[in-house]
This record gives C-alpha cells, sequence and structure tokens, in this order.
C-alpha cells in the first residue's frame, strides 16, 4: 500500500502579536519571523537578524493559535500579515501556513522587503499564489542609495516587483523616509521614476523614520549608524509628498 508522506515545517518565530492594526487591512495576526540579511541602517528590528535562532513552531501550531483570533479578525475584514525579519527566507513555512489560512478563507499578507534565495523561483511563484497582499518596504529608488542604506542590491528589490507586476498581484509599497539620508529631491525623482511603471500597486506611504528601536542596537552592543539623526517630522513627510506628486 503506498504511504502518503506529511511534511511539516516549522518556522524559526521571533514573536506574536495576535491584534495588529497597521499592517494591512483591518485586524491582523503578525508574526515576525527570524532571521534577515538586508541590516538596513535604520533597522527597528535588529534583534531579528540572526538566522538560527527564534523558537520554532510547525504551521499546524500557528494555525491553531489563528484559528482563535478568527472572530475579530474577520469581523474586521483582516486576516494574517508575516513580517520579520525577512519573511521571504523561509517561504516552505508560510506556504504551509498560507495553504491551511486559504482553506478557512483568511486574509493573507507579507510584509517584506525582498530579499530572498533567487534558487527558490518556483517557491516564490507558489507563495505568491497563496498571498492576497504583499506589503513590499522599498529602501530607495536608486541603486548608490539603495547600497547606502542595506547590503543588499537594488536589482533584487526590482525583480521581485516585476515578478508581483507579472502575477497582476496586488501590493503596497512603503518607504522610510529619513531626514537628510534619503529625502532630497534626487532621491524622490528616482522613487517617482519608479512607481510611474508599476500597475499594481495599490497603495503607496511614506513612513516616518523613528528612533524606537535603537535601544535594541544598544542591548546587543551594535554601533547605530544612524545616531544623531532625528524622526522625520509631519512636514518633512508632507514636502516629501508634494515632492512626489510634482
Ligand atoms: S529588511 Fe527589515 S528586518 Fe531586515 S534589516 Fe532591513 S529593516 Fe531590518
Amino acid at each position: 500500500m503506498k504511504q502518503c508522506k506529511k511534511t511539516q515545517h516549522t518556522g524559526r518565530i521571533h514573536s506574536i502579536d495576535s491584534f495588529a492594526t497597521q499592517d494591512g487591512p483591518g485586524i491582523r495576526f503578525l508574526l515576525f519571523m527570524q532571521g534577515c540579511i538586508a541590516r538596513c541602517l535604520y533597522c527597528q528590528n535588529p534583534d531579528t537578524w540572526e538566522l538560527n535562532t527564534g523558537f520554532r513552531m510547525s504551521a499546524n501550531e500557528v494555525f491553531k493559535m489563528i484559528n482563535r483570533c478568527t472572530p475579530y479578525m474577520k469581523a474586521s475584514k483582516g486576516g494574517i500579515t508575516i513580517s520579520g525579519g525577512e519573511p521571504l527566507l523561509q517561504m516552505d513555512f508560510i506556504t504551509e501556513l498560507f495553504r491551511l489560512c486559504k482553506k478557512e478563507s483568511i486574509h493573507t499578507a507579507i510584509d517584506t522587503s525582498a530579499f530572498y534565495d533567487d534558487r527558490d523561483k518556483k517557491s516564490l511563484r507558489k507563495l505568491i499564489s497563496l498571498t492576497d497582499l504583499f506589503i513590499l518596504d522599498i529602501k530607495a529608488g536608486c541603486e548608490a542609495l539603495h547600497k547606502k542604506i542595506t547590503a543588499r542590491d537594488m536589482d533584487e528589490v526590482l525583480r521581485f516587483l516585476n515578478i508581483l507586476e507579472s502575477e497582476k498581484k496586488p501590493y503596497w509599497l512603503r518607504y522610510v523616509l529619513v531626514p537628510g539620508l534619503n529625502d532630497s529631491k534626487e532621491a524622490i525623482v528616482s522613487l517617482k521614476r519608479i512607481l510611474a511603471w508599476l500597475k499594481y500597486c495599490e497603495k503607496f506611504e511614506f513612513l516616518p523614520y523613528h528612533t524606537l528601536g535603537v535601544h535594541k542596537w544598544k542591548y546587543m552592543k551594535l554601533k547605530y549608524p544612524l545616531h544623531g539623526i532625528a524622526p522625520a517630522s509631519p512636514q518633512q513627510i508632507k514636502k516629501a509628498r508634494l515632492m512626489l506628486k510634482k
């Protein structure tokens, strides 16, 4: 008799918030994955970088927790959002979890910076088909600035955007505005050039740079690279929005 083999992927998880309101529509079950390779200058979660730590949970275990939250999630037209760290480094686990979610018609979202292993193309397409919404954090509009902000190439982000566009997948874009780093006219114009060719981007927003995570750098005995830069003010955000509109 043929035996049916069931794979159980476990995820490396950093933390869980069962009542989040900023990471997709409605009230979200928010899962922070452990592990990131981007090293962004303004990262507020450096404690998610380490690849081999975090606590392990199977997709079934996480799904059981999500199920307990479905009444208020569904009433608010919310769902589950996977954030991090970089979620796309753990595609197999998320794919398995989203399969379970889709069976219960739970809205699925991924908050990513699009830094993943390009050899995982097939897995990525599978995951995209199970994801209702991507929230993509774009660090810069040009390669030079991107290189300054993160350890990764901008090509990786453009490649991911191309895939979302070719799959006609709706997504939101976010740009953390850091005064004196990526808020110049040139920086905003290069961002505008990218936004101009995007068809399936449903929403774009500037997120004001803040310093709430700086204590984590100190705790981890890491030198904070943006020391002395003040959080972005509402006026600076407004100015960037105007430059983008012009
Ligand atoms: S991609 Fe996100 S988690 Fe990773 S270093 Fe950048 S800001 Fe931090």
